[in-house]
């Protein structure tokens, strides 16, 4: 399968890249507006680690939403299903991801799921750790463990600027924090910072596909046989990419590729061929619903070619 996939990438990056036209980098952050619109790059990664690469899967990028799946895993194992599901829910909101719509609406005011903002700066603020520096520092080691690298690092810039203009976010933390979903000892300037920081870890395409292939093994990392995570959990954290990974076109993708994805405003998405591979992509053009236009047709494009759909 390799083999068709090698052959077959260079000519559908180039194809997909070109959609890269239709999209806009997201200027929201300052600092992510920096990136280069028309790039696209891919790595698929398969049990021994061997991989396809195409385009610019060099690029660093900061993973963003991408890193919503990975504190919610170790929210999970810090605080078990019970504890996190008191304070998130389990279904797509249809809203924007940063949206502050119908957060009054879901008894007693939980954010609809931990992958849209609200959801996620919840889940955040279930993360153990005594201080705020601890707190990153057990997320970057666990982000590290699962991409197979010590290299994983804050991109401080990108932090700061999100930080300096995250006011919806700041709101939406505020609001949680008065509806009691934040606990009492939780600071949210201090818990915000944590989120702005995981947001912000910077990543390439390898590293991406190495966590995804973590997801796609049931938690097991398949280079080292060691696991990271139950796999309970990453059946849980599988249901979300694909009912609420890409945003309001979760829909889309289930029915056009079928596989689990996350992606970010950066431009990266995560993918999984669960049982076989694990994918990271960038094209930081982004369509009206959040997701790389680029991106989002390669996946596509092999998903069909290659029969993936879990459907
Ligand atoms: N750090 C970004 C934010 O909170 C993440 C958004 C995203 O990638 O969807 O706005």
């Amino acid at each position: 399968m390799f083999d068709q996939i090698r052959a077959q990438l260079p000519g559908w990056v180039n194809e997909s890249r070109a959609l890269a036209v239709h999209g806009r980098v997201a200027a929201y952050i300052p600092e992510l507006a920096k990136a280069p619109a028309d790039a696209l790059g891919i790595t698929i990664m398969g049990r021994g680690g061997e991989t396809a690469t195409e385009g610019s899967h060099d690029l660093k990028f900061t993973m963003q939403s991408i890193s919503k799946v990975f504190t919610l895993l170790l929210a999970l194992m810090d605080q078990g299903e019970e504890g996190v599901f008191a304070k998130v829910g389990m279904e797509p909101s249809g809203d924007d991801f940063n949206s502050m719509l119908k957060l009054e609406l879901v008894e007693p005011g939980i954010p609809f799921n931990p992958l849209i903002n609200a959801g996620a700066i919840a889940v955040t603020s279930l993360i153990k750790g005594e201080t705020p520096a601890r707190k990153i520092e057990r997320i970057l080691r666990f982000f590290r463990d699962a991409a197979g690298t010590n290299e994983l690092r804050i991109n401080e810039a990108v932090s700061r600027s999100e930080a300096a203009t995250a006011h919806r976010n700041r709101s939406l933390a505020y609001f949680l924090k008065d509806n009691e979903v934040l606990g009492e000892e939780i600071d949210v300037e201090e818990l915000l910072q944590v989120y702005f920081d995981h947001c912000s870890v910077e990543i390439d395409c390898a590293q991406l596909a190495r966590m995804a292939l973590v997801l796609a093994y049931g938690g097991v990392d398949p280079l080292t046989g060691r696991e990271l995570v139950p796999r309970r959990y990453v059946r849980i954290a599988k249901s979300f990419m694909v009912t609420c990974g890409m945003y309001n076109a979760s829909g889309e993708f289930a029915i056009r590729a079928g596989i689990p994805a996350k992606s970010g405003v950066s431009g990266g998405i995560m993918a999984i061929v669960p049982g076989q591979y694990g994918i990271g992509v960038v094209g930081p053009a982004l369509g009206r619903q959040g997701n790389s236009t680029a991106g989002v047709h390669l996946l596509e494009r092999m998903s069909a070619a290659f029969d993936w759909s879990l459907f």
